[in-house]
């Protein structure tokens, strides 16, 4: 536990020199995708195979309109896939950069936050408790340094790192003490680097959506193929040619197979964690935020997330007349936070408790640097979240040991009825708690050398209580409704005294009005800090489970309950701050940390990060999650309606006596305007008035749960009907044209059908109606198709009569109107049924 004199660090000029020189600190990152590759990837996909075929069919027969029109749709296919490939994966780096690692670092003599990518070899890293190491190096000077470094080695015992030289890795978590760090390898040279050089960095991972869709669109595409083998016989029984059949055949299958459906979902996660971003809401994958629509449990910590954590001294207890100075003296020698008010005492690593016990030191007349000047400190137990206390020896200015303790009341306390006076300081201490206050008991104790290490702790004599004021956070209270209208159960999980967590839970409004905070303590009965959750799935007291507020809760703990919940079903989203709550945070659906106060471990473990530390930013995440499910259902409906109407109008045909009710190129084309513009649109509707009233979804069901694979049915049943009415009952000179023209434009309609409802004019949002424009640029697409000379040519079309276009706009209002009262409720209101 020794220190020496700290490294002086860089200048700004050499740090950037030695930037440019060697790079930035940072994990080689697998090549970028060139076009060239990306079309190749497009041109292999099975469906456009399936086209190519066509084409080359059609150019042996010699029909070249034919095959201008597959190789116009093979284009417009490419080209839109790679855009929105392309802008998916954008989003997706945007992303990594948001969430990428800090550091801190003293360069030109002052301390301050730089993104890890920034750390140059001979930066001095300034490390505490809760920080991840950004390189390599050695240490300059440590106090009670100890260092995780299983990430790393796979060693899961801590190092103890505190004696200068010793070499220390990057990925490294500081599990307590402070030091600094000379480093000496960044990037690939550092034990990250190569670590990362043997793995591909498995770069999109799939989510449970583009799972249970990639299986869907399968079972689809398996279907469609029977169906259009079934058009294809059935058009040879009336006579048809097998060539044109084939053709027509094929077109019907790559029309009618969602094939947009993977990366439609892929840039409706990326744009939605785009606007997450712009709500102060990081997302660190794209998993997370589809999960966060999900989310069924909010567990959250109490200090700095339902308080303001900032602390300050409210009341004290002493009851011997020269105890009060004696407090005040062990309270700043056991204590880390730096004495000048102007220090950086914001800084992460810098306890905001300490700081409030300097503050009061400081307004009791009391110099803070004179006393810690005249009691140098010789070693520290440094506070952790496990025990919940700490303890410094300094000179007692005799030649002897003056030792400085605090903590939680019952780990540094004898258990009652042991001494009269510990029992008085106890209750007194019960008391503020009951209050709201945070409690913690000051000890002293007088030796003549240095203790061993095993007992720097017994007998410790009581000096005097201290109760701090943290004051409830005016916005938790809002998130706190928020997320209890949302039926999501917001729970505390926090280290502190009961008494204090029950108050403070009441004053922010955790439960609904007039019901009482259910309260559980953590027993030392119920720790088994060795057990790993996973062997005792149902070992979880209920009561734990069930409270409102569990206090005294240990980090390994909260890793249990949230074991425990998920066992129970519950999707949980954890926030956390804390150096060991880093497994929970992982543990968890959705681990939350804060972007200001948060530790880097606690950042980098967690899925989102919230830019502003304010709970409420949850709840509005949460919002964008669900709004992004619900839009993927919305493009779901409007892709399968569409595809089923298709199929349905081409097996309709020779039934009605029409081998091919619609050509090939006629199919294409549709496929090609209903998909291409309005289907990405689809992505930027707003969420639905009324959608964080509703209870999550339930967990695990499918896309089209809640009766919308109905819905789809009876829409897409509705447009096949009105085409095929169109067909047969308007008596145009060129049935096929009307019919064709109600088919798309009765497809257009039911996506202004699907449409999220919106709120009142007068509080909605700006911004441009994205799907509106789509849709208005598609009709007019289609409108052309019928009447502009080069694509009728190619389509086979002709203008339809008034009559045939009224009938045709009749059929897409109605096709809109069906879709608006059997689909869209289905959509957003009836998930969880
Ligand atoms: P939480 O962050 O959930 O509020 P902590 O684990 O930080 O709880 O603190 C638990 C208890 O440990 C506190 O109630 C207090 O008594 C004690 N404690 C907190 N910080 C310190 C510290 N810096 N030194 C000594 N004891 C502390
Ligand atoms: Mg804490």
């Amino acid at each position: 536990m020794t220190s020496t004199a700290s490294a002086p660090g860089l200048d700004d000029a050499e740090a950037a020199a030695r930037l440019a020189r060697d790079g930035p600190n940072e994990l080689p990152r697998p090549p970028r995708r060139s076009v060239a590759r990306r079309v190749v990837t497009q041109l292999t996909d099975p469906l456009v195979l399936v086209l190519l075929v066509v084409a080359t069919v059609t150019t042996a027969i010699g029909d070249h309109t034919d095959t201008a029109v597959v190789l116009l749709v093979v284009l417009g296919n490419t080209t839109v896939g790679v855009i929105q490939e392309i802008r998916a994966d954008r989003s997706v780096e945007a992303l990594d950069r948001l969430g990428a690692a800090r550091a801190r670092v003293r360069r030109g003599g002052s301390v301050r936050t730089v993104p890890a990518r920034e750390v140059v070899p001979g930066d001095v890293l300034v490390v505490g408790a809760g920080d991840v190491l950004a390189a390599d190096g050695t240490v300059a000077w440590g106090e009670s340094l100890q260092l995780d470094e299983a990430a790393i080695t796979g060693e899961s015992l801590p190092v103890e790192a505190h004696r200068p030289g010793t070499a220390v890795l990057s990925g490294s978590v500081v599990t307590r003490g402070r030091g600094e760090v000379v480093v000496e390898a960044t990037g690939p040279a550092s034990a990250m680097g190569r670590i990362a050089e043997g793995l591909v960095r498995t770069r999109s991972r799939r989510t449970p959506l583009q799972r249970q869709l990639a299986v869907l669109g399968r079972r689809l595409a398996l279907v469609t193929v029977v169906l259009c083998a079934v058009v294809f016989v059935l058009g040879l029984a009336r006579g048809e040619s097998p060539v044109l059949m084939l053709v027509a055949a094929m077109s019907l299958a790559v029309a009618a197979v969602p094939e947009s459906l993977p990366i439609v979902v892929t840039l409706g996660l990326a744009l939605g964690a785009r606007r997450m971003a712009a709500r102060n809401a990081v997302a660190r994958s794209l998993p997370a935020v589809e999960t966060l629509g999900a989310v069924t449990l909010l567990a959250t910590d109490k200090t700095g997330t339902l308080t303001e954590g900032r602390l300050r001294v409210a009341e004290t207890w002493t009851d011997r007349e020269h105890d009060l100075d004696e407090l005040v003296r062990a309270a700043v020698l056991c204590n880390d936070a730096p004495a000048d008010p102007g220090g950086d005492a914001s800084s992460p690593g810098t306890d905001p408790l300490e700081t409030a016990l300097v503050d009061w030191a400081r307004e009791q007349g009391v110099d803070v640097t004179e006393v810690r000047r005249r009691h140098p400190r010789r070693g520290a137990l440094p506070f952790d979240a496990l025990r919940r206390r700490m303890t410094t020896w300094h000179d007692d200015g005799t030649g002897g040991v003056l030792a400085a303790g605090k903590g939680a009341p019952e780990t540094v306390l004898p258990p009652p009825g042991v001494s009269a006076r510990a029992d008085r300081a106890r209750a007194w201490a019960d008391d503020a708690a009951g209050r709201g206050l945070r409690v913690l008991v000051v000890v002293t104790g007088h030796r003549r050398a240095e203790p061993a290490a095993g007992d720097a702790e017994q007998d410790l004599d009581l000096v005097g209580v201290v109760a701090l004021q943290d004051l409830p956070r005016p916005a938790a209270r809002g998130a706190l409704d928020g997320c209890r209208r949302a039926g999501i159960r917001p729970v505390v999980l926090t280290g502190d005294h009961p008494g204090t967590a029950a108050t403070v839970a009441g004053q922010v409004g955790l439960v609904g009005h007039g019901e009482p905070v259910r309260v559980a303590t953590v027993d030392e009965d119920d720790d088994h800090p060795d057990d790993h959750p996973d062997d005792h799935p149902d070992r979880h007291p209920d009561r734990l489970l069930d409270a409102d507020v569990v206090a005294r809760c240990r980090p390994e703990r909260k890793l249990e309950l949230v074991a425990g919940w998920q066992a129970r079903g519950e999707v949980v989203a954890m926030t956390g701050d804390g150096v060991n709550d880093g497994p929970a945070l992982r543990r968890a659906d959705i681990g939350v940390a804060m972007g200001r106060r948060g530790t880097e471990v606690a950042r980098q473990a967690a899925d989102l990060v919230l830019a502003d530390d304010d709970l409420n930013t949850v709840v509005a995440a949460v919002d964008e999650g669900r709004r992004i499910h619900t839009n993927v259902r919305r493009f779901l409906a409007y892709a399968l309606a569409g595809g089923l109407a298709e199929v349905l109008v081409m097996l309709a045909g020779p039934v009605i006596g029409v081998a091919l009710p619609l050509l090939p190129a006629q199919i294409l084309w549709i496929n090609l305007l209903t998909h291409g513009l309005p289907g990405v649109a689809f992505g930027t509707e707003p969420s639905e008035p009324g959608a964080m009233a509703a209870p999550p979804r339930r967990p695990g069901a499918s896309v089209l749960a809640g009766g919308l694979w109905l819905a789809v049915l009876l829409v897409g049943a509705t447009v096949a009907a009105l085409t095929v009415a169109a067909l047969v009952l308007v008596g145009e000179p060129d049935p096929r044209s009307v019919a064709f023209l109600t088919l798309g434009l009765g497809q257009l309609g039911v996506a202004v059908g699907l449409r999220a409802r919106r709120p009142p004019r007068t509080t909605r949002a700006p911004g441009p109606d994205w799907l509106l424009i789509a849709v208005a640029g598609a009709v007019v697409a289609q409108l052309a198709a019928v009447t502009v000379p080069p694509l009728t040519t190619l389509l086979r079309t002709t203008t339809p009569t008034p009559t045939g276009l009224a009938a045709a706009i009749a059929g897409a209002v109605l096709a809109g109107l069906v879709a608006r009262w059997i689909a869209r409720p289905r959509v957003a209101e009836k998930e969880s049924s």
